[in-house]
């Protein structure tokens, strides 16, 4: 399924539900996270549905590489430059809410709420 119409991040992808983005492009959108951890809190997602990282298939490798390569870039286009987090959930022990595959990139001065 490329698209789940139950799916917040798709409604987000669709326009349906509003975000603050700060980057789109063919394949990945990345909006500030509704409640931060930390000074500047972002999420990289796919735009195509992918429940987790557990389900990833070979197919996915580019946008899934593109989704790390990404992060420095928006650190440094937000102001971040003492470090960051990248952080991926993953099913119910790896405590994902949202069954739409993400990725937390997360930074500023601390404290942070997480991690
Ligand atoms: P996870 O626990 O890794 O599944 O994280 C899901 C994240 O999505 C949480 O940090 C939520 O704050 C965030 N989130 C949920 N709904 C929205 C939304 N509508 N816009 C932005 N972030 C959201
Ligand atoms: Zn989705």
């Amino acid at each position: 399924m490329s698209h789940d119409p139950q799916c917040i991040f798709c409604k987000i992808v669709a326009g349906h539900i509003p975000s603050k983005k700060v980057h789109e492009d063919d394949e990945l959108l990345v909006f500030h996270d509704i409640h931060p951890w930390a000074p500047v809190h972002l999420l990289v997602i796919p735009k195509v549905h992918v429940a987790s990282l557990a389900d990833i298939e070979p197919e996915h490798q580019q946008w899934l590489g593109k989704m790390l390569s990404l992060a420095p870039k928006l650190m440094k286009q937000q102001g971040v430059t003492n470090g960051f987090r990248t952080v991926i959930n993953t099913g119910a022990d790896g405590g994902q809410e949202v069954y739409h595959l993400h990725m937390h990139v997360y930074g500023g001065p601390r404290p942070w709420a997480k991690g």
